[in-house]
């Protein structure tokens, strides 16, 4: 399908789930890793590949971990966000909402609050001026990291002399297996209150319960993942009914194995229920993969043409938690390079 795939390439497009120290590619990452010599991360980019091949999800998060120590300044912060969105901007990605893990740079690494976010403001006004791309924030909490992190992130993501400007939401990722949702409650009870929007990871590598807790505990407006879902028909009937989107990843579920094959993979089900899906990149360098590739891989899986890729592309604007005027023009952008594409 060569022609899908340059339909593909100048498609502009919504990024609703990408992971900032994910979304580090391999020269970025050479670099962070070159400045920071004591890191065991290789700064040589072809050792790079190797070590970001994953064996299982655990050993996934030990190297998202190692490439986090690298993220030491608010230089180094600045530096990859900017540099994600020129990424994005090739690829025509418009407007991206990007997962943070505050807790990691500020708590953890002890970078300045005030500094850590005057980098991201600044590096997404520049990369707007610059590149065109809108950025947006989701602060999540890592899970693995246990309450206190619930708790420092919902205190950067919710006072007024400290939160960033660009931040829209709330999310929760992590390993799910021995980190159940609902104790996140009081956390997300707090972030919506002050008016942010709910987005945890659910259902990527435990059952369809753990999609259950999310919406009734987390309250969640669209979930990250949600792959179990397909394993209970009344899950799929209540976010089909309830037009709760899933943020589905299909590389990411491969590398991760929380899928064994694409042609296993739940995206068509998901659609066939009636669920509002949107496909996105998730940790696009780590998994060889970028938003590009997974619109191919949707459009095989769905038998997409380039109407039914416009559509898809419209669902993430559609769910997106950008404005309303925002939302009109991206949607009508679409719809200008589909008509000119398809006019004979
Ligand atoms: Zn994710």
């Amino acid at each position: 399908m060569p022609d899908l795939h340059a339909f593909i390439a100048g498609l502009p497009k919504a990024e609703l789930h990408v992971h900032h120290v994910g979304s580090a590619s391999p020269r970025i990452v050479s670099e962070l890793a070159a400045r920071h010599t004591d890191s065991k991360v290789p700064s040589d980019p072809e050792a790079l590949v190797d070590y970001f091949t994953f064996t299982d999800f655990a050993h996934f998060i030990d190297v998202y971990l190692s490439v986090v120590d690298l993220i030491r300044t608010p230089e180094d912060v600045r530096l990859l966000t900017y540099e994600i969105a020129r990424d994005m901007a090739r690829q025509q990605v418009r407007y991206a909402e990007l997962t943070l893990t505050p807790f990691s740079s500020v708590i953890r690494r002890g970078i300045d609050e005030g500094a850590f976010m005057d980098a991201i403001e600044d590096a997404r006004t520049a990369a707007e001026a610059d590149f065109g791309t809108i950025l947006r924030w989701c602060f999540d909490i890592p899970g693995e990291a246990g309450l206190e992190s619930a708790e420092q992130t919902v205190r950067l993501a919710t006072t007024d002399k400290i939160r960033p400007e660009g931040l829209v939401s709330f999310g929760l990722g992590g390993p799910e297996i021995g980190v159940p949702r609902p104790q996140f409650k009081p956390y997300f009870d707090r972030a919506i209150a002050a008016g942010l929007h709910s987005v945890p990871h659910a259902g990527e590598t435990t059952g369809p319960e753990t999609v259950w807790d999310a919406l009734t505990d987390l309250r969640a407006e669209r979930i990250g993942h949600g792959t179990s879902s397909a394993r209970d028909p009344k899950l799929l009937a209540h976010l089909a009914e309830h037009r709760i989107p899933l943020e589905v990843c299909p590389t990411s579920n491969i590398a991760t194995r929380a899928v064994r094959t694409l042609d296993e993979h739940p995206l068509k089900e998901f659609v066939r229920a009636g669920v509002v899906v949107t496909v996105n990149s998730d940790d696009p360098p780590m998994f060889g993969t970028d938003l590009n590739n997974e619109y191919a891989v949707a459009a095989r899986l769905l038998d997409l043409d380039e109407r039914g890729l416009a559509a898809l592309a419209k669902n993430a604007v559609e769910v997106s938690f950008l404005d309303g005027p925002g939302k009109a023009a991206l949607a009508a952008e679409i719809d200008t390079y589909t008509a000119g594409w398809l006019a004979p």
